[in-house]
């Protein structure tokens, strides 16, 4: 086998994240090369993101200054100043472990507010002059834009009950076209044992929100208008069959036939292949019938730790799978899938990665197939700026497909900032992890041993 020449389509696709890589690399702007630099020197010193971990989880626990100025000095005494802060920052963490506690209350605000404008360029500001402009920058620039209030599975229906109301409020916004929530956001305590009563009130609310999406149409280009849409996200396994059946039922009742609405679905789960063909199977009777297709995300998982730390604790069995590897396999085995024209007819498909080399197999296969509509790329707002805009370019050579771009987009206020620690370090994991993409983007040159490595894997 090793002397065989590989197969037309990975070579295409190899030249294709070459070159890709090689313009990303030269569109880097000042505060990119900044953040590569600091990763750089985050990964030199794997211990920092010990440190960083703690400070992210530990200082907004507690709205008492004093508590939370307590707690900041505590870590940075017991693990030492984290090495991958830049020079300037590393002094002024020394000047607050002397000077804080006796001003705590304006040590608090300039903690909070650096760590707020150092996560700025992943995690928006919700204020709405700011996300205002941000959302107007992004349409100018012909990116769509998903937003995501983030927020984790709520404890109580009161905070259900609020969230439901945010999510509606931001249908009805005219700048916010698609938005992302989880099942777990909009009814609490969920628990697949009271599967029936769960999933009655899950499609209650879900019923909620597509009725407002769809009495908030958008005003497209075409001069049609089309519902706004409602992705569901998908968190944990726990999760996966009722997002998935409550998902299907409510879109089954008539009055949501015209809706296109979305769900994801994980390729680290061994079941997420059965889910997509269950979808498709659905999605054709449901077209045929006269209704709208409906859209699939394909991620491979953010999740991973958690699943295997619930296996773990609760003697389960693993419900991801054992090796990157396999997840790459399946997420293979599900693009193609997903990317066969009588699929992708009915269920449209989002790709939603930041591995150069999938992003580039997937243009490669759609181009093959002959797919123009229905496939967008996803990416997350400031994880891979330079690719996305790397990506925007190959558009307008016009020489290709067009390439749809939705880029997804967490945001919170100021007072809510807490709920954007679990999203932080998931993607702090992610962007450390060995075998992951993101852990080598940094400063990867094409050809480099990191490239190679990477390019086993496709
Ligand atoms: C727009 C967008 C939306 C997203 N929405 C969701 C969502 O709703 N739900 C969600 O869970 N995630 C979501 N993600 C995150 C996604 O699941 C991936 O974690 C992330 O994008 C990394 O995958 P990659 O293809 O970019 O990189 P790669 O580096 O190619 O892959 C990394 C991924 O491989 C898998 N992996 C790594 N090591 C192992 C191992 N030892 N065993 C098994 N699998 C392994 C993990 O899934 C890991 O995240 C989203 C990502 C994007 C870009």
């Amino acid at each position: 086998m090793k002397n065989c020449e590989p197969p037309e389509i990975i070579r295409k696709t190899l030249a294709l994240a070459e070159s890709w890589q090689n313009r990303a690399n030269t569109l880097r702007n000042k505060d990119e090369l900044k953040q590569q630099q600091m990763m750089r020197r985050l990964l030199n010193h794997p211990s920092d993101k010990t440190v960083v971990m703690h400070l992210v989880d530990q200082s907004f626990r507690s709205t008492n200054p004093q508590r939370v100025v307590d707690q900041f000095s505590y870590l940075l005494q017991h693990h030492g100043i984290p090495h991958f802060f830049p020079q300037v920052e590393q002094w002024l963490l020394k000047i607050f472990l002397y000077l804080g506690k006796f001003v705590p209350k304006i040590s608090h605000t300039q903690i909070l507010r650096r760590i707020r404008e150092d996560t700025r360029r992943t995690i928006l500001p919700e204020e709405t002059e700011i996300l205002t402009a941000h959302l107007k920058k992004r349409q100018a620039e012909g990116v769509q834009v998903n937003l995501n209030h983030l927020g984790e599975a709520v404890l109580g229906d009161a905070e259900a009950q609020n969230r439901l109301k945010h999510y509606g409020d931001s249908l009805r916004n005219p700048d916010i076209h698609t938005i992302s929530i989880k099942i777990s956001n909009i009814v609490a305590q969920l628990h697949p044992l009271g599967f029936e009563n769960e999933l009655d009130l899950i499609c209650e609310r879900l019923s909620e929100l597509y009725r407002i999406a769809g009495e908030n149409p958008v005003l497209q280009s075409d001069g049609t208008r089309r519902a706004k849409f409602v992705n569901l996200d998908m968190e944990s396994y726990h999760d996966l069959d009722l997002t998935m059946d409550a998902f299907m039922r409510t879109l089954d009742q008539v009055e949501f036939k015209n809706i296109q609405a979305g769900i994801v679905l994980q390729a680290y789960l061994p079941d997420s292949f059965l889910r997509q063909q269950e979808l498709v199977k659905w999605a054709k009777k449901r077209v045929k019938n006269g209704g709208s297709p409906v859209k699939m995300r394909l991620v491979k998982g953010a999740n991973l730790v958690m699943e295997a730390v619930e296996a773990e604790v609760f003697g389960w069995p693993l419900t991801v799978f054992d090796s990157k590897i396999e997840t790459d396999a399946n997420f293979k085995r599900m693009l193609e899938y997903g990317l066969q024209p009588e699929n992708i007819a009915v269920v449209h498909f989002g790709l939603a990665s930041h591995n150069l080399f999938d992003l580039a197999y997937t243009h490669v296969l759609a181009e093959e197939r002959g797919i123009s509509d229905g496939l967008v790329f996803e990416m997350l707002e400031g994880m891979a700026d330079h690719v996305r805009r790397t990506l925007q370019e190959e558009k307008r050579k016009g020489e290709s497909k067009e390439i749809n771009l939705l880029l997804y987009t967490p945001v919170t206020s100021q007072d809510q900032f807490i709920s954007a620690i679990a999203y932080l370090v998931r993607r702090l994991d992610e962007n450390t992890s060995k075998d992951n993409f993101l852990r080598h983007s940094f400063d990867i040159r094409v050809g480099s041993v990191a490239w190679k490595f990477l390019e086993k894997q496709c």
